[in-house]
């Protein structure tokens, strides 16, 4: 993963900072991390090899940018809005951006920011419940098209189902913290916060244990070179969908077996795109019908409790209405029982994402006449 850091120093302004690495990493070498000033990579997305080719290229997976700062650092102010600009040019890239000042950010975009840019994601860090109950609503509220939780280093027991329930938090990451004055973390905390990504399906990664780890109430002493390793074997992380034993509600369905069960249903046989849907998902094009079905899934299934659920369908006028009932997306009642997507909660992005897929598979085999 490519890192980019515009500039380099930071200042501490929270209790997850009391052991900044780049404090630590600074001071082993002499130098002092609340300095703050630019790098010589400071346009690194535009920088170009001999051949005239992007050095950062987009196979090279998501950039991380300002790994050691705050992107919304206040003493960066004048030196954002390059960034910002480098970070519109390269649309082929995926901007990853991890802050603890959520707080700064709408002083701190563009007026090109509208509604949000789909090749950047923003990370807020959140230490405890404290830092949480101020910053989740903060991120929440903005024009953001992607948003993440980091509990890094991980300071207490954190609760924050309400905030995930809204299906706007697109994953959450946790783990102890490392180095010599390491703050314990345990792993009931981790669990708990686990346990409420299953509930609301939000994907979870466990990054590292850290260096004092409790479990059982046993303290542990981990050694800095296995905290990750020992996170990662815990198999603790999970992707809603790929069935760990407590997701069980939230397993999404094998597209090949939802396809054959469907065929067995009398009621779901009967659907089928006309001659006139074909012509006009001809002339529109697979993208725009794969648009329209996300408009369709967006508006009329995902909220918490959807209007007229169970008759927001219509039974002809689209070809999206009719892969709805076909394939039993037509209303939260039918999403729960044939796609395990329990009702009563806002559908997530993933879960909006997985409906669109199963819809267009199925307007594809109808177009190509594979069932
Ligand atoms: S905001 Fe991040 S980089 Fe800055 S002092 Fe705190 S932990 Fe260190
Ligand atoms: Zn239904």
């Amino acid at each position: 993963m490519p890192i980019w850091n515009p500039w380099h120093g930071c200042r501490k302004i929270s209790p997850g900072c009391a052991n900044c690495y780049v404090y630590r990493r600074d001071e082993s070498i002499g130098k002092d991390a609340s300095v703050v000033a630019k790098t010589k990579d400071f346009d690194l997305p535009l920088k170009k090899n001999r051949k005239g080719e992007y050095k950062l290229k987009p196979d090279d997976g998501v950039v991380f940018a300002c790994m050691t700062s705050d992107f919304f650092l206040d003493t960066a102010d004048e030196w954002r809005r390059e960034c910002w600009y480098m970070i519109r040019e390269r649309q082929d890239l995926h901007f990853h951006i991890i802050t603890k000042r959520i707080d700064r950010f709408e002083q701190c975009v563009p007026p090109a920011w509208g509604s949000g840019w789909e090749n950047v994601t923003i990370c807020s860090t959140c230490e405890n419940q404290d830092r949480t109950d101020f910053r989740l609503p903060i991120l929440l509220s903005l024009p953001i098209k992607h948003r993440e939780v980091i509990c890094e280093p991980m300071l207490g027991e954190i609760d924050m189902e309400k905030y995930l329930k809204t299906g706007l938090i697109g994953h959450v990451t946790c783990g102890g913290e490392s180095g010599n004055n390491a703050r314990p973390c345990d792993f009931r905390w981790i669990q708990e916060v686990r346990r409420e990504c299953i509930r609301c399906g939000v994907p979870f990664t466990f990054k590292q244990t850290g260096a004092v780890f409790i479990k059982d109430g046993r303290t542990y002493r981990i050694d800095r070179s296995i905290q990750m390793a020992q996170a990662k074997k815990s198999g603790y992380s999970y992707t809603p969908g790929t069935g760990c034993a407590d997701a069980i509600k939230y397993v999404l369905p094998n597209r090949n077996a939802l396809f054959s069960r469907l065929a067995r249903s009398d009621f779901r046989n009967r659907f089928h795109l006309t001659d006139k849907d074909r012509q006009y998902v001809r002339e529109k094009g697979f993208e725009t019908i794969k648009s329209h079905a996300a408009d369709f899934v967006a508006k009329r299934l995902s909220p918490e409790n959807p209007a007229n659920d169970g008759k927001q369908t219509p039974m002809k006028g689209h070809p999206v209405f009719l892969a709805q009932h076909a394939t039993a997306c037509c209303c939260r009642g039918c999403l729960e029982k044939w796609h395990n997507i329990p009702s009563g909660k806002i559908l997530n992005t993933g879960e909006q994402a997985y409906i669109v897929d199963v819809l267009m598979d199925w307007i594809n085999r109808e177009m190509h006449g594979t069932k």
